[in-house]
């Protein structure tokens, strides 16, 4: 069985970024992804039957944050991107980029050459001599010297305490990372009778904080259709809700606002959406088991996009070049 140099957990930008750069640096990087695509939260759900998509997570990149903008051109990204600017606004904002073709072709395009193994749950990790042996729900068993948990923390937590791991594990638990919080939001996205009621914006507030996107003017598709986001107060105290009455509460948002749904509609819930309360102070990331073991992502380093790749930014530079710039955690 392969013993690689590196084991990434979780194909978002954080860990596809990461394992890039350890590969371009000839380190032997495996990514290992639960879900069936990469990208993470830059997500896109297509209706096959004609053609339809959606962005259902984040909508779109601040190509104008440094460190955004410096990573697409890194990443070769530009093809990807259109600038909101000649067009519309996403979501209001002013600095905004989509893909003309959705945003998971970013993680498709930032996994080309990765050995990266989709559908692999990581559900225990145990330390063995010098390696790490990292067990899937499935029960494949995958070795590395190193690890790097890239996905949200409470999911990390689970890995590190799960029964089956290594009793070491649960002793490196920082009680300061129960601390860190995400927020919630559910994305509902639906065919429409008609957009009139965009008035030719990309958005339409739907009132209490839910907001519609055009999706049919966002990609230019043929068929009416909207993706509503919901706010994060309404999705916390709604997170355990059926999807269908999740449903019912925009339709009915969406039919005050002219908007009416028709036909089918698919609800997605976003448990940990944007990390909230971060770790303050640090350094971009954990460093655990005397430089073996690694947590990276957004909420080492703020939230959104920006933070998760000022995370993988800070702990690329430490893993491969040990600039020690960064103080201590
Ligand atoms: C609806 C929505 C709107 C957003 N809007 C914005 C915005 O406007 N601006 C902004 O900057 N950011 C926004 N974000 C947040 C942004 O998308 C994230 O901050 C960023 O994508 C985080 O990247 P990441 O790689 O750190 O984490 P993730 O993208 O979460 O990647 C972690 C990966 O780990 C995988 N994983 C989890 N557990 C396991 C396991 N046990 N085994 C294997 N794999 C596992 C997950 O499937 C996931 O692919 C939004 C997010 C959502 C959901």
């Amino acid at each position: 069985m392969m013993n690689y140099d590196y084991a990434i957990v979780g194909a978002g930008i954080t860990g596809l970024t990461l394992a890039r750069r350890l590969k371009s640096q000839h380190q032997t990087v495996l990514v290992l992804e639960k879900s069936r695509g990469a990208g993470g939260r830059l997500a896109t759900r297509r209706w096959s039957d004609d053609g339809i998509f959606f962005d259902h997570g984040c909508e779109g990149l601040d190509t104008k944050s440094s460190e955004v903008e410096a990573w697409v051109k890194e990443m070769n990204l530009e093809s990807l991107l259109k600038h909101e600017g000649d067009d519309f606004k996403i979501l209001d904002h002013s600095s905004n980029s989509f893909c003309s073709g959705g945003i998971s072709q970013i993680g498709r395009r930032l996994s080309e050459g990765l050995e990266l193994q989709k559908q692999v749950k990581v559900h225990s990790i145990q330390r063995i001599d010098s390696m790490f042996r990292l067990q899937s729900d499935e029960g494949d068993v995958h070795l590395a010297q190193k690890v790097v948990f890239t996905c949200p923390l409470p999911q990390i937590k689970q890995i590190i305490l799960n029964e089956d791991s290594d009793n070491i594990m649960s002793k490196l638990w920082d009680p300061v990372w129960d601390q860190v919080t995400y927020e919630p939001s559910h994305s509902v996205m639906s065919r429409v009778s008609s957009l009139e009621a965009f008035s030719g914006n990309l958005t339409k507030k739907l009132g209490e904080g839910f907001v519609a996107v055009n999706v049919s003017q966002k990609f230019r598709l043929k068929q009416p259709c909207v993706i509503v986001h919901s706010p994060t107060s309404w999705s916390s105290e709604n997170l355990e809700e059926d999807p269908e009455q999740v449903y019912i509460r925009v339709k009915t948002l969406l039919i005050q606002h002219g908007l009416s749904p028709v036909g089918s509609y698919q609800v997605h819930r976003w448990r940990y959406a944007l990390a909230g309360k971060v770790v303050r102070g640090g350094r971009g990331f954990a460093e655990l088991c005397s430089g073996d073991l690694f947590f990276a992502g957004e909420a080492f380093a703020g939230t959104g996009v920006s933070a998760a790749l000022r995370s993988a930014n800070k702990l690329s530079d430490h893993l491969l070049f040990d600039t020690n710039g960064y103080g201590e955690s």
